[in-house]
């Protein structure tokens, strides 16, 4: 059915597509879009080719950044020897916030889940038992209290346990089944203060 315009139409459509916006929202902006100035449209959608151009993942933790390492990797002051794990890139965000975690992350870039068919190959697992070839003294396993998150810490758990390494799981603060990014601050670092050895 067209009233007004395929563009309109093709726009909503793809708006439709990102997460959390239903049609009703992606209409709502398609119109948003089409009244904004034709300068702020421009700079928006340059944003939006740049930031997927130029971001790209660390070499050494798998976070995202625009540059070979993450700042987080090439900060020397931090503790390079203390490495967390995390899912993904918006929890190692959360943790940053709170400004307490000194030591350096591995970003897996998912979590172990056999009903979804992703594997220990389908995630950057065998890069982080790489990193651990290196000086490291302690893992500490932050991945979600999910089914998937705790699965996978039992499996770094396992894997790890015969080099050595200390292994630490992080408090259990964190709501069973809670996305660690939705988590306030307080309680991550509480999570983080509170972690306990594997
Ligand atoms: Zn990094």
């Amino acid at each position: 059915m067209n009233y007004n315009s395929n563009y309109i139409g093709k726009l909503t459509e793809e708006l439709g597509r990102l997460p959390g916006i239903g049609s009703k929202s992606a209409a709502r902006l398609a119109y948003h879009i089409i009244n904004m100035p034709m300068d702020q449209v421009k700079n928006l959608t340059d944003t939006i080719t740049q930031a997927r151009e130029k971001v790209c993942l660390c070499s050494e933790c798998f976070n995202l950044t625009d540059r070979e390492v993450c700042p987080v990797c090439a900060d020397t002051e931090r503790d390079h020897r203390q490495i967390m794990v995390v899912e993904n890139p918006r929890d190692l965000a959360a943790y940053e916030k709170t400004g307490k975690y000194k030591g350096v992350y591995h970003v897996l870039h998912g979590a172990i889940s056999p009903m979804l068919g992703i594997g220990p190959a389908d995630i950057k697992l065998k890069e982080l038992i790489k990193r651990l070839e290196g000086d490291v003294d302690e893992l500490i396993i932050a991945t979600n209290s999910s089914l998937e998150g705790e699965a996978t810490a039992m499996y770094i758990s396992k894997l790890v346990k015969p080099t050595g390494i200390k292994v630490s799981r992080i408090a259990t603060g964190v709501p069973v089944g809670g996305d660690l990014e939705y988590i306030d601050e307080v309680t991550l670092s509480r999570a983080l203060d509170g972690r306990v050895t594997l």
